[in-house]
């Protein structure tokens, strides 16, 4: 079993601008959250340490670059799972911190709860001495634009995000066949203050079981959580789907059932994976052996060394 992991950007129509961009950081994370994995690290080590690189990247809809709500300000979500034992933490509407996946699993790792949010997920994160950052230092300009233009009344926020901002995720397996996922955002633009995603909820924004795999969701979260797609996806996998099919199904039950647009990286206990979306892009990234696969559109997809820094 080779270790693996997959890595996305978030799902929709990425301008042209944004789109070599948007590639060059899903590739970095996947080099630096598989170097974990090649140092021996679990699943969970290389899914946070992927995902909080994209945080870090302003290029996403996540941590610094996140999308606006409708009174300008910064609220985020975050999800992370471990397959070994099913532990999950959780953050929503979290503000003035830079890596929210971090404590989604200081969540996990450090209460008895799944979820904590808005306020409650704040103090925690003080008592954790998680470093409050300035609020500012969070906004992008390009998030400010986006957030000024979607005030106007005729505007449609939904149709406006699929694709100029990524919120990100990774999933992985490691050397011992535990599967991880991750997944972090700012959300819808301009959303109403204290709207919770799918990120944020367990099924529908990850899950991960060493039984059957590990699934990291994008795209409109409200469609996302009516199919509760991660666990959707598993339901697929269980019955005996490969990772594509199982991928394909559910996200094609979205679009049917809810017009919901979205995409998905997934990967099984033996070391397959997917990445699959029903937008029009997803940037994604993979490593697995000495290999880095990545693409931008539907079927696009290129394999160059891990070591190759092209
Ligand atoms: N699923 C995210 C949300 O609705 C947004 C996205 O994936 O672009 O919060």
């Amino acid at each position: 079993m080779l270790p693996v992991l997959v890595v996305h950007g978030g799902a929709g129509h990425i301008p042209k601008e944004r789109a070599e961009l948007s590639c060059a950081g899903v590739r970095a994370a996947t080099r630096g959250g598989y170097a974990v994995l090649q140092g021996g690290g679990s699943a969970m080590d290389a899914v946070v340490k992927a995902v909080s690189l994209l945080e870090d990247n302003p290029a996403y809809n996540a941590g610094r670059g996140s999308v606006l709500n409708a009174k300008g300000e910064v609220e985020m979500d975050a999800i992370v799972m471990d397959g070994k034992t099913l532990a999950s933490g959780a953050v929503s509407a979290v503000r003035r911190v830079a890596n929210p996946v971090q404590l989604a699993r200081l969540v996990m790792e450090k209460t008895s709860h799944l979820c904590l949010t808005a306020e409650g997920a704040s103090q925690f994160a003080r008592s954790m001495g998680v470093p409050e950052v300035p609020e500012e230092s969070l906004i992008t300009d390009y998030a400010r634009m986006r957030w000024k233009k979607n005030l106007a009344p005729e505007a449609n926020p939904v149709e406006c995000q699929m694709g100029k901002m990524g919120t990100v995720g990774a999933v992985a397996v490691d050397a011992e066949g535990n599967v991880a996922c991750a997944t972090s955002t700012g959300g819808m633009l301009n959303k109403m203050e204290g709207r919770v995603g799918d990120t944020a909820c367990i099924g529908c924004g990850g899950y991960a079981d060493n039984n059957i795999g590990a699934v990291s969701p994008t795209g409109h979260g409200e469609a996302i959580m009516k199919v509760t797609l991660a666990r959707l996806i598993l339901f697929h996998m269980e019955r005996g789907l490969s990772v594509e099919a199982a991928s394909d199904e559910a996200l094609a039950f979205m679009r049917a059932r809810v017009e919901g647009l979205g995409g998905v990286v997934v990967v099984n206990p033996r070391g397959c994976w997917a990445a699959r979306f029903s937008s029009l892009q997803m940037a994604w990234a993979a490593a697995q052996g000495d290999a880095l696969h990545y693409g931008l559109y539907v079927d696009e997809h290129f394999t160059q060394s891990i070591d190759d820094l092209l």
